[in-house]
């Protein structure tokens, strides 16, 4: 069986979905690696270092896509590259299928049986194929980093023969996956940081990095649901969130925010308002952008101005660390792709506990009830 990678196409994308190490680790599960020529140029991996590690290299896209048994993505393809795919072949990406729904009906026309990274549980068994969480490191480490770049401050506490330089303060605002690294990374830099999230499970993470975990009285209502994430919070929970929140940006000099809600628009966590009541050469690094943003003046992919208030919101800044994002992604891949891979054949096994539930499209239907209610959702706007 044919496993093929393409050049991404995305603006602005720079990750490849398999590096040469994980080429070799197929090569054992007898499967087959095509590469399109360039597709690592990003990522710093040439087209020799696909070729030593035995893949074929080629710059005939239209014949890798017609070939592949497997196209292994970063981002979902151009529609013109899935028509170009055999049918009933199969393809693992990002997808955003609760997101962008319809966007996947040229699969179901395609016969393909299409796998989304974001929807692999966060199960023990499957967190060597979490490629969110692996992105979501990335982006909370980096995030931090571009608050440092532009504020006009220091992170660390100096003291000095001209006196002492006090400590930046940071604020996390939800402490999932991004926002524990947000705040690793801050502290590392040597800020003082303060972070909420509606998960109280999320308070002894918080602390354990040596940061402050703010408390909102919610009134005991269930914030978490089964799989681990938050759900959707009333307004009156939101808003007590939201006041808690300006009155701590007040006194911060970077604001990160991570909060998300899978399938729903990210939840408002700061109004203009709190965006006014911050300091001058304060910077808020807003990284919902791509599903609204958790701050309201926020330009999603923009950096704006607000009463002197740097407003960030960055759409993929995995993209901005592509060799490490692209060799984390492509070892979540690689063990994902480990599950239906036998003896060299494709065996995709509808029963197994992590392959089902990713699987978003499969012979000609739409195969995951989330798809299908997040497309409900939108025929009846
Ligand atoms: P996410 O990107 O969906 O959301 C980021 C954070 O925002 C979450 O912590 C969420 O609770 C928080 N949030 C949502 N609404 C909020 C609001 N109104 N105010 C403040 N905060 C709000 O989350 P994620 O980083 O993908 O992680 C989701 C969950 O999955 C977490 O519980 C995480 O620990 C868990 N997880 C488990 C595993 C595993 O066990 N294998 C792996 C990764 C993540």
């Amino acid at each position: 069986m044919k496993v093929v990678v393409l050049r991404e196409t995305q603006a602005g994308e720079t990750r490849v979905a398999l590096v040469p190490e994980s080429v070799r680790k197929l090569a054992g599960l007898k499967a087959a690696v095509a590469v399109e020529s360039c597709a690592g140029l990003d990522a710093g991996i040439a087209d020799d270092d696909y070729k030593a590690a035995g893949a074929e290299v080629s710059d005939e896209r239209d014949a890798l896509l017609s070939s592949a048994d497997v196209l292994a993505a970063v981002n979902r393809p151009r529609t013109e590259d899935l028509r170009r795919m055999k049918q009933g072949a199969s393809l693992i990406a990002f997808l955003r299928p609760l997101d962008e729904p319809a966007e996947l009906s040229p699969l179901i026309e395609q016969s393909i049986t299409a796998f989304a990274m974001e929807l692999i549980p966060r199960t023990t068994r499957a967190q060597a194929m979490d490629a969110l969480s692996s992105m979501a490191t990335i982006v909370g480490y980096k995030a931090v980093l571009l608050g440092a770049e532009r504020v006009p401050r220091m992170f660390p506490m100096l003291m000095t023969a001209a006196g002492t330089v006090p400590p930046a303060r940071v604020l996390v605002l939800g402490a999932g996956v991004a926002g524990l690294q947000a705040i690793a990374t801050a502290r590392r830099l040597g800020a003082v940081v303060e972070a909420y999230d509606v998960r109280a499970a999320a308070g002894e993470q918080v602390r354990s990095l040596g940061a402050t975990f703010l408390e909102v009285d919610l009134g005991g209502i269930q914030t978490e649901d089964a799989g681990g994430y938050a759900k959707e919070l009333s307004e009156e929970a939101l808003q007590r969130g939201r006041d808690m929140v300006a009155k701590h940006a007040k006194s911060a000099d970077v604001v990160i925010t991570t909060a998300q809600v899978p399938g729903k628009r990210a939840p408002l966590l700061m109004t203009e308002e709190a965006v006014r009541g911050m300091k001058r050469g304060s910077v808020i690094v807003d990284l919902a952008g791509a599903s609204g943003g958790n701050v309201a003046v926020t330009s999603p992919g923009e950096t704006i101005e607000l009463n002197g208030v740097t407003i960030m919101a960055p759409l993929n800044l995995a993209a901005t660390v592509p060799v490490h994002a692209s060799q984390l992604y492509s070892r979540n891949m690689t063990a994902f792709l480990a599950l239906l891979i036998k003896d060299g054949e494709l065996d995709i096994d509808m029963t197994d506990d992590v392959v089902a539930p990713s699987c978003v499209t499969h012979q000609g239907t739409y195969a995951n009830a989330r798809v299908a209610a997040a497309l409900e959702s939108l025929a009846g706007k």
